[in-house]
C-alpha cells in the first residue's frame, strides 16, 4: 500500500510503498477515507534528533477516518462496511483516566509505549489504517468523511478546551481565540454553538480573519502588539474571561496574559514554545492557566453531534496522497485556510 512517511529528521514525507499490514488480535483494519494535517505534524518534523521522540520511520496523520476493512481475531463492536473515525489519543483503557474515557489523560500510555497513530503509531496518511481497538472508533454513518475527519483533533481539541471553562463564558463574557487556522476556525464556531460568549479573533493574516469573521466571530484584530488594547477596549477595560491561545509562542502568551480579565482563564492549546510565568503580581487575581490536551471520547461524539445538527462545518481543502507533501509546505508556510486533509 502507499503511505506517506517522515523518513530521516529534517526530511520532507514523502509516498512509499509499504506492505499492508495485517490486524492482529483485537484489531480492526480500515480502508482510510480521509486523513487531516496538523500543525503538530509539522512541529515533529522540525524537532532535532535529540528530542524527536516518534519512531522513524513514521507515517504520518492523527486525524483519521476510514470504512472497515477487516477485523481481528476476537474484534467486535464494529462491522466491515461501517464509516468511521478514529479517537486518536490511545489509553491502557483501564486506568482512572480511561475508565472515565478521557484517554487523552491516560497514566500508562507513557509506560506501556502506547502512542496515537501519526504520533508513534503509523498513522492515517495511507490506504490502510490499523487501529488498536474499536472502542478507538466513533461511527460516522451519514457524515461525510472529508468533512468530518478533522473533527477528530481540530474540533476535538477546542471542544475539550471550551467544555474546561463553560462557567467562564457566559452571556456577557468575551472570549478570544488566538489563531484562526485549523483549529482555531472550528473553535470558534464551537463558542458559538454552545455558549453566548462575544467572540474576539486574533491572527497575523488577514485571510484567516476573514475566515473567522465568515464562521461566527464578533470582533477580528492583527495580532500584534496593540492586541491588548484592542481586547480592553472592546471590553470596557476588564479584559477577556476567557483566552485560547492556538498557537503558544511568546508574543501570543504575553497578549493573552495581558488580556485575560480577573479570575479569568488561558488556555494554553498551541505547542508555539512560549512560557507564561505566573506568580501572585503576572496574572490578574483569580486568573488560571491551563494547557489542556486533544479530548475524551465522550466528547468527541458530542463533536459529530454538533457537526450532524449543522452547528459546526470543518473549512476544508482537499489533497490526494502524492499531493500531500505539498501541503505540508502550505501548513508550514501558512497558507492553508481551515484544515488540509488528504483522500487517499
Ligand atoms: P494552523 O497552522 O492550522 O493554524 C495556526 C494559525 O495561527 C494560523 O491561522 C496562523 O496564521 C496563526 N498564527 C500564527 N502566528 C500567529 C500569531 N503570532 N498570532 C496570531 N495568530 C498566529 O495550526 P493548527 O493545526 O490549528 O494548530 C494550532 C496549534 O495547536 C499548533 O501549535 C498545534 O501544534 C497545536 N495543537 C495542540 C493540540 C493539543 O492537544 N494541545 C492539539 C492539536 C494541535
Ligand atoms: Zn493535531
Ligand atoms: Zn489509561
Amino acid at each position: 500500500m502507499r503511505a506517506l512517511q517522515y523518513r530521516s529528521i529534517g526530511s520532507a514525507p514523502e509516498v512509499v510503498e509499504i506492505p499492508t499490514p495485517e490486524p492482529g488480535p483485537g484489531q480492526v483494519r480500515l480502508k482510510v477515507t480521509a486523513a487531516g494535517l496538523c500543525h503538530s505534524d509539522t512541529f515533529l518534523m522540525g524537532l532535532p534528533a535529540e528530542q524527536y521522540i516518534y519512531g522513524l520511520p513514521l507515517t504520518l496523520g492523527h486525524e483519521g477516518a476510514g470504512i472497515v476493512d477487516k477485523l481481528g481475531d476476537g474484534a467486535t463492536g464494529v462491522a466491515v462496511g461501517d464509516s468511521v473515525a478514529v479517537y486518536g489519543p490511545w489509553g491502557c483503557g483501564h486506568c482512572h483516566a480511561c475508565s472515565e474515557g478521557r484517554e487523552n489523560y491516560c497514566t500508562n500510555a507513557g509506560a506501556l509505549g502506547i502512542a496515537p497513530p501519526g504520533l508513534g503509531a503509523p498513522g492515517a496518511m495511507a490506504d490502510y489504517l490499523i487501529v488498536d481497538d474499536s472502542r478507538h472508533l466513533i461511527p460516522l454513518d451519514d457524515l461525510d468523511p472529508v468533512d468530518t475527519v478533522s473533527l477528530t483533533d481540530a474540533g476535538l481539541t477546542p471542544y475539550h478546551a471550551i467544555v474546561s471553562c463553560l462557567d467562564r463564558l457566559y452571556p456577557g463574557s468575551t472570549a478570544v481565540v488566538i489563531g484562526a487556522g485549523g483549529l482555531g476556525h472550528v473553535a470558534i464556531q464551537i463558542l458559538r454553538a454552545i455558549t453566548s460568549a462575544r467572540i474576539v479573533a486574533l491572527d497575523i493574516d488577514e485571510d484567516k480573519l476573514a475566515l473567522a469573521r465568515e464562521v461566527g466571530a464578533d470582533l477580528t484584530f492583527p495580532s500584534n502588539t496593540d492586541a491588548v488594547a484592542a481586547i480592553r477596549n472592546a471590553t470596557g477595560g476588564v479584559g477577556a474571561q476567557v483566552v485560547f491561545d492556538f498557537v503558544g509562542t511568546q508574543p501570543t502568551l504575553d497578549i493573552a496574559q495581558q488580556s485575560v480579565a480577573m479570575d479569568g482563564k488561558i488556555q494554553i492549546v498551541g505547542i508555539g514554545g512560549g512560557v507564561l510565568p505566573t506568580g501572585f503580581f503576572s496574572t490578574p487575581f483569580g486568573a488560571s492557566v491551563q494547557a489542556p490536551y486533544w479530548g475524551s471520547r465522550s466528547e468527541l461524539i458530542e463533536v459529530f453531534d454538533l457537526a450532524r445538527r449543522g452547528f459546526v462545518k470543518v473549512h476544508v481543502e482537499r489533497f490526494t496522497l502524492e499531493e500531500a507533501p505539498h501541503a505540508y509546505e502550505r501548513l508550514h508556510a501558512g497558507t492553508i485556510s481551515g484544515r488540509a486533509v488528504v483522500v487517499p
